[in-house]
C-alpha cells in the first residue's frame, strides 16, 4: 500500500524535492534555492531528468541516491527520473518531458515515502505543469520557481490573459505600459514565438497551471523589482503573489570566500585555469565575455566577435562553447595565447566576483543579469531573444550598469567595450554597478528581505509537514 506523504517522523526534517526542467539556466537557480533552504534546515532532494544527472555527475561530480551532503543545517541529495533518453533535439525532448515526465516523476515521489522520506513539499520548475498536477495528485503541496524576471512575468502574464496588446515589431516608436514598469516598446518584449515553437507553447502553458501553486518563489529581489510585484495585485484576473527570494546566487561567493562549493550545477565541466590566468590579470582589466548555454553564433558573427575583442586591446576572457570553436578565425588560440583566453565554460561567478574583471559582455539571460548585478560589473549588453531583450534594457536603462552591443560587428564590439570600461560614462556605470551589487547581497544576507522569504517559507513548510 501506498505511504501517506503528509506523515513524518516527528523527529525528521521536512524533506522537500524539487523538479528542475533540463537547462543550465534553470538548474543553477533551482540548485541555489536547494542550497538556500537546505542551509535553513530542510532535508531537499534535487531531481530532473536521467540526462541531467548524467552530466551533473561528469562536471559537477554530482552522486545520486544516498544522504547527500550537508548544507548549512539540512542536506541536499540527488535522485533522477527514470525516464529513458529523449535525444539531443529540443522538440523531442519538450515531448518526452509530457510523456515520460509524469509516471516517472509519480515514481520517484512515491519512492521517497517508501523508504522514510514522505514529502512535504514539491517546488517545480513552470517549464513542466505537469510537475504540480503530479504532486497534488499524490496530496502534495506545491510551490513553483519563477527563474526569469518580475517583469517578464508580468509581460507574459498581461499576454496570456489578453489585458495588453504589444506593439507590433514593424513600429519601433510605438510605447506601451503596464502597472509598475517603465513605458516600452516592441523591442523590449521577450521574443515569444522563438526558434523553438514547443517551448513558447510551453511558456503559455505554464501560466494555465501556476496560480494552482501555493508558492510562486521568484528568482529576483524586492529592491530590484519592487515596484512590478507591488503593480501585480491591481491586475484582473488577480496573479499569484510573487515571493522575490534572489538573486539566486552561490551563497559562498557571496560571503566573498573563494573555497568551492560542495555542490555545484555546471552541466558542462568548467576550465579549471581561469581564476589563475586571472590571477595574473591587472586589476579591473579584463573583458569577459559569455552567451550563455543556448545562444548560438553564427559562423560570421564568432569571427567578428573574435577581431573586436582583439581589437579592445585588453585582455578577454572569452567563453566559446565547442560546438562553435570551429568556427574561429584559424590559429586564433593560439595568435592571443597570454592577452586572450578561450574556454568552453567558465566558473562564472568566480570570473565575475575577480578584480580583474572589468566588464561583463553577455546575452542577458535572466542568471547572468543577476550575478553581473550581484557582483558589480558593468556590461556590454548583447541580447538575442527570449526575455534576454527586456532583461539588456533593465540593465542598461533601468539599472544604468552599461551599453548595448547591436550586432556583432568588430568595430561595435570594440566601441562597446570602450564605452563600458573607459568612456566619459563608465564612471557612472562602475558606481551604479556597485550599488546594485551592495543591495543584491544585502537581500541574501541574513535578515535581508529574500532571506526573510525563503524563511517564511521553510517555516510555513516545516509548519504544514507538522500538521
Ligand atoms: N555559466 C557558467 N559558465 C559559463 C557560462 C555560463 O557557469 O561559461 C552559467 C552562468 O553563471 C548562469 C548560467 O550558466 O548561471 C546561464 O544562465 P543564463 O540564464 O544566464 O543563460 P542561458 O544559458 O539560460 O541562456
Amino acid at each position: 500500500a501506498a505511504v501517506p506523504h503528509a506523515v513524518a517522523a516527528a523527529s525528521a526534517p521536512p524533506h522537500l524535492v524539487l523538479i528542475c526542467f533540463p537547462g543550465q539556466g534553470h538548474v543553477n537557480p533551482m540548485l541555489r534555492l536547494a542550497k538556500r533552504v537546505a542551509a535553513k534546515g530542510l532535508l531537499v532532494t534535487f531531481s530532473s531528468l536521467a540526462s541531467v544527472g548524467a552530466r551533473l555527475a561528469a562536471a559537477a561530480g554530482v552522486s545520486a541516491g544516498g544522504d547527500g551532503v550537508p548544507v548549512g543545517r539540512g542536506r541536499v541529495r540527488f535522485e533522477f527520473l527514470e525516464d529513458g533518453d529523449p535525444g539531443p533535439d529540443l522538440d523531442d525532448l519538450m515531448r518526452h518531458l509530457d510523456t515520460a515526465g509524469p509516471p516517472a516523476f509519480a515514481a520517484l515521489l512515491r519512492r521517497q515515502a517508501e523508504e522514510g522520506r514522505p514529502v512535504a513539499c514539491v517546488v517545480a520548475n513552470p517549464f513542466m505543469p505537469w510537475a504540480s498536477d503530479v504532486a497534488a495528485g499524490e496530496g502534495i503541496l506545491t510551490a513553483v520557481l519563477w527563474v526569469q524576471s518580475c517583469t517578464v512575468f508580468s509581460l507574459y502574464y498581461h499576454h496570456v490573459h489578453g489585458l495588453v496588446e504589444f506593439p507590433p515589431e514593424d513600429d519601433p516608436e510605438a510605447r506601451f505600459r503596464l502597472p509598475g514598469l517603465p513605458e516600452m516598446s516592441a523591442a523590449d518584449v521577450p521574443s515569444f514565438l522563438l526558434p523553438f515553437k514547443l517551448l513558447a507553447d510551453a511558456i503559455i502553458t505554464q501560466f494555465r497551471t501556476i496560480g494552482r501553486a501555493s508558492w510562486v518563489l521568484v528568482n529576483s529581489f524586492a529592491e530590484l523589482e519592487g515596484d512590478v510585484v507591488a503593480a501585480l495585485p491591481g491586475v484582473t484576473p488577480r496573479p499569484p503573489e510573487l515571493i522575490p527570494v534572489g538573486p539566486l546566487i552561490e551563497l559562498q561567493q557571496q560571503a566573498g570566500q573563494e573555497e568551492e562549493d560542495a555542490v555545484r550545477g555546471d552541466l558542462i565541466k568548467a576550465a579549471d585555469d581561469c581564476v589563475e590566468w586571472l590571477d595574473a590579470q591587472p586589476p579591473r582589466s579584463v573583458v569577459y565575455a559569455s552567451v550563455g548555454s543556448v545562444v548560438l553564433l553564427s559562423p560570421g558573427e564568432v569571427a567578428e566577435m573574435a577581431h573586436g575583442l582583439v581589437s579592445t586591446g585588453r585582455p578577454f576572457l572569452w567563453v566559446v562553447r565547442l560546438d562553435t570553436q570551429p568556427h574561429l578565425p584559424a590559429g586564433f588560440v593560439e595568435s592571443v595565447s597570454g592577452r586572450g583566453a578561450v574556454v568552453a565554460w567558465s566558473p562564472q561567478e568566480r570570473v565575475l566576483a575577480h578584480p580583474s574583471t572589468a566588464c561583463f559582455l553577455t546575452h542577458c539571460g535572466w542568471n547572468s543579469t543577476l550575478e553581473t548585478v550581484a557582483a558589480g560589473v558593468p556590461v556590454v549588453a548583447f541580447p538575442q531573444w527570449g526575455d534576454q531583450c527586456t532583461d539588456a534594457r533593465f540593465l542598461v536603462e533601468e539599472l544604468g550598469m552599461g551599453v548595448r552591443l547591436r550586432g556583432a560587428r568588430r568595430e561595435a564590439v570594440r566601441e562597446a567595450v570602450e564605452a563600458a570600461v573607459a568612456g566619459p560614462r563608465a564612471g557612472e556605470m562602475l558606481a551604479s554597478a556597485r550599488r546594485w551589487s551592495a543591495a543584491a547581497r544585502a537581500a541574501v544576507a541574513p535578515g535581508g528581505s529574500s532571506d526573510a522569504h525563503v524563511q517564511a517559507f521553510v517555516d510555513e513548510v516545516a509548519r504544514r509537514a507538522r500538521g
